[in-house]
């Protein structure tokens, strides 16, 4: 429930209504916000009950309810972004009329600060699983269809499985399934598929796990969270990309965001730092995208490299990133996206405030 605190210092409360034809029930969200969109609200319908998460800024509003006729598997969700009203269009399953939508379960209509709802999980089907590195590899998981949950660019989520009789849960960063995939035809058209850049280290708790699943086995995948928002990149000039090993991940959808989406960008630069070539994710595709697009160019630095590598060497360091950082004019408008290791992280976040960058044009990624 909206409490006198909430309603002063957060956005004011959505309210939802419902009305209904024949055949179809429609749910209507009133976020009372403009900029929402498809990626604001989280559908999942299980048995006999239905939720709906909406995520306005850091505030978190839920219809949840145990729905009083039985409805079709699929549903569609429509974003009227101009007034800011989300539609969930329900296919009944028999032709009847509902007397009332249903009765409310836990937190329904509540609206309350996001940090302070728990994870919820639906379960996903391995659908491909495709070596990339030696020891990194493209998992492509499917939602069930009666979840709707797009995640949004610079947000990650949670994968969930049983490990010896305990559920044990990590993040990791959904990326699109390659650096050309907006070229290319989507295979569903309701964006049904998360991808997920995966390392597997062989002494490490989950990943070798997740590595023994096989093709149609599930796993729990969690709702999105992450401190990244959008806009950042409104109006951007330069983007500067540190990513160490699989803190690359991150930078896939910022990357393909940033060049499809912002008009003002000038130049996108990458530096990617591995222990060797082989560790190097995706390099032919980035070299590949450098060539076709020429606002973007990418530089390897790597930290054990055999005799042969005539690139840069070495850990992040302040000398590699005064050459790396040359904004394309004086004035222009800049960020730069950090994410690895927490040592790289740290000592990049460090490095970066000595150069004098502010904290509005550094956004580094952790859990
Ligand atoms: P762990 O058991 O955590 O072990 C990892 C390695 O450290 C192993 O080599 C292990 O032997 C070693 N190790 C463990 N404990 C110790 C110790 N005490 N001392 C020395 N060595 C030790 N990873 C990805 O691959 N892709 C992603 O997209 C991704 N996204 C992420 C997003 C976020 C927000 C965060 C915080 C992390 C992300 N990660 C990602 C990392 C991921 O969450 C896991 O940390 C990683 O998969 C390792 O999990 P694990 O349980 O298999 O290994
Ligand atoms: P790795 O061990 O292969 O190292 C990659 C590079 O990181 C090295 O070549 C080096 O340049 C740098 N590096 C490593 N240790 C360093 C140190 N002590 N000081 C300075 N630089 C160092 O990396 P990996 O196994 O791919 O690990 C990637 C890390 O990124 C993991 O810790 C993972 O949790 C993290 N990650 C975080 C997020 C996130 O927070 N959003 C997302 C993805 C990955």
């Amino acid at each position: 429930q909206v409490t006198d605190t909430l309603a002063k210092e957060g956005p004011s409360s959505p309210s939802y209504d419902w009305f209904q034809t024949d055949s179809l029930v429609t749910i209507v969200i009133y976020t009372k916000q403009k900029d929402i969109n498809l990626d604001s609200v989280i559908v999942d319908h299980r048995d006999d009950s239905f939720r709906a998460e909406t995520v306005i800024k850091d505030y978190s509003y839920l219809v949840h309810v145990a729905l009083s006729h039985e409805i079709q598997e699929d549903f569609s969700v429509l974003v009227v972004e101009n007034v800011g009203k989300i539609e969930i269009v329900l296919k009944k399953k028999e032709n009847t009329s509902w007397k009332r939508l249903g009765h409310p379960l836990e937190n329904h209509n509540s609206f309350i600060p996001k940090k302070d709802t728990g994870l919820f999980y639906r379960k996903c089907q391995l659908v491909s699983k495709e070596n990339v590195t030696h020891d990194t590899k493209l998992f492509c998981l499917m939602l069930p269809p009666s979840t709707h949950l797009q995640v949004p660019v610079g947000q990650h989520v949670y994968l969930k499985l049983p490990i010896t009789g305990t559920e044990i849960v990590k993040p990791y960063t959904p990326v699109s399934d390659s650096l050309f995939s907006e070229f290319k035809e989507p295979v569903l058209p309701n964006n049904m598929y998360i991808y997920f850049l995966i390392k597997i280290y062989p002494a490490g708790f989950f990943t070798p796990e997740l590595d023994q699943l096989q093709i149609g086995d599930y796993v729990s995948v969690s709702n999105p969270e992450g401190n990244f928002i959008i806009c950042q990149l409104q109006e951007l000039e330069d983007l500067f990309l540190l990513a160490a090993g699989t803190g690359f991940t991150p930078m896939v959808k910022v990357l393909n965001y940033a060049l499809t989406n912002i008009p003002s960008l000038r130049k996108v630069k990458l530096m990617f730092f591995n222990k060797t070539e082989d560790d190097i994710i995706w390099r032919s595709q980035l070299e590949k995208l450098a060539f076709k697009d020429k606002r973007f160019e990418v530089e390897f630095v790597l930290s054990a490299p055999t005799s042969e590598w005539s690139g840069k060497q070495g850990y992040i360091s302040p000398a590699l990133l005064s050459e790396f950082l040359k904004r394309s004019s004086d004035t222009s408008k800049v960020l730069i996206c950090l994410c690895g290791p927490t040592p790289f992280t740290e000592q990049g976040m460090k490095m970066l405030h000595d150069l004098n960058f502010s904290k509005d044009e550094i956004h580094s990624f952790t859990a």
